[in-house]
């Protein structure tokens, strides 16, 4: 068996070891003579899986008591309906910081069901182009948010597209905030240390840093949980979710349980703290070949480059579909950027190994080598 270096956005590789565990366990779990797809989210057994899944969770984010975690459906995708059903209570609008096509998206739903206020915006982020990849300087926020009764503040911490990552700017200022931060880290959460206190809402799909798709995660002040509008299915509703201990219906078993052997596999190399030094480590070393070479280039302005995932162009666009399959005969597969950029694009999550990042460095210092 070999395997390729996995540089999709997502789903996105899982550590191998990971793998190999729910393959031994697959057909029997534990000596239980079941898979873990067919117990009832209710047994002893599951309840275990699920409790220590949480747990472990919490842990790693230092996880206060002030918050929830619930495990739900419906992607971050999802989220951008679910969030203004359940915070829209008593309040008409919603204050949006736009840097790229995923918070975009999120204010453009938002719009069903109250009025998007855009409070920053990076006009053409979606274009990838210098002018567009970069974080808004953020201070202005406070004028422009407090005052005007928002009922929350959203913002995308990692752009997974543009490669735009936030790095604390608006957790240094939620406490100054008169209403609630909601941050969507679907493409960075597990990657680096969060004060979760100056957070109401984080929220992510799982398919890039926790596990395979199918489970979003959210973490919730509690005095947020009972502010839904009344059209918010039960199902959907945080207040419901938690009550139920997020069994209010069946959850996605599977990959609650596949993210749990995730959670232990980073409690196992150091947790939060060790991805970190890890993304820094391996994002430098990708961001470095690209800025000390002729051919590479990445549009996003340097303090604000993403540690998850590394876009970058080719100075001659005809030598892109060579590099891909290039690329690809050296097991490095994924990397053709979103088609909505171009491009490439390298998505180095918390599972890809620094040799990973190695194995494509020395492939891309080759290929401008002995082809551009
Ligand atoms: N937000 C971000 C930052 C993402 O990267 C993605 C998925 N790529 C989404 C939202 C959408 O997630 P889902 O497909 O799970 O709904």
């Amino acid at each position: 068996m070999s395997r390729v270096w996995n540089f999709s956005a997502g789903p996105a590789a899982l550590p191998e070891s990971v793998l190999r565990r729910a393959a031994e366990e697959m057909l029997d779990w534990q000596g239980k003579g079941l898979s873990v797809m067919e117990m009832s989210h209710r047994s002893p057994e599951y309840t275990r899986i699920f409790e220590k899944t949480r747990d472990d969770f919490r842990k790693l984010l230092n996880v206060p008591d002030t918050h929830d975690v619930l495990f739900m459906q419906g992607g971050a995708v999802g989220m951008n309906a679910i969030v203004p059903m359940n915070l829209l209570q008593g309040f008409e609008q919603a204050a949006f910081v736009n840097t790229g096509a995923w918070s975009k998206k999120t204010t453009k739903e938002f719009s069903k069901y109250g009025l998007a206020r855009v409070v920053l915006d990076n006009a053409n982020a979606l274009a990838n182009t210098a002018a567009a990849c970069y974080v808004p300087e953020c201070a202005s926020l406070l004028d422009r948010v407090n005052g005007q009764q928002m009922a929350y503040l959203h913002y995308c911490d990692n752009e997974t597209i543009s490669g735009v990552e936030f790095n604390g700017q608006i957790e240094a200022l939620a406490g100054q905030l008169d209403c609630p931060v909601v941050a969507d880290m679907s493409s960075n959460i597990l990657s680096k240390t969060l004060d979760v206190t100056q957070y109401g809402l984080i929220y992510g799909g799982a398919q890039k840093n926790v596990g395979p798709a199918g489970v979003t995660i959210v973490i919730i002040d509690k005095a947020l949980l009972n502010r839904a509008l009344s059209i918010c299915p039960s199902a959907f509703a945080f207040g419901t979710v938690a009550e139920n201990g997020s069994m209010y219906n069946t959850p996605p078993t599977y990959s609650i349980y596949i993210a749990g052997l995730v959670f232990e596999w980073l409690i196992e190399k150091g947790g939060v703290p060790w991805a970190q030094a890890q993304a820094q480590e391996k994002s430098a070393l990708l961001y470095d070949t690209i800025d000390n070479s002729d051919l590479y280039n990445c549009p996003v302005r340097r303090q604000d480059r993403s540690r998850m995932n590394v876009p970058f162009t080719l100075a001659d666009e005809a030598l892109n579909s060579s590099f891909l399959s290039k690329a690809a005969e050296h097991g490095l597969v994924q990397l053709k950027g979103h088609k909505s950029v171009g491009g490439m694009r390298a998505s180095i999550y918390n599972a890809m190994p620094l040799e990973g990042v190695k194995a494509l460095v020395d492939f891309m210092r080759d290929f401008e080598k002995t082809e551009a």
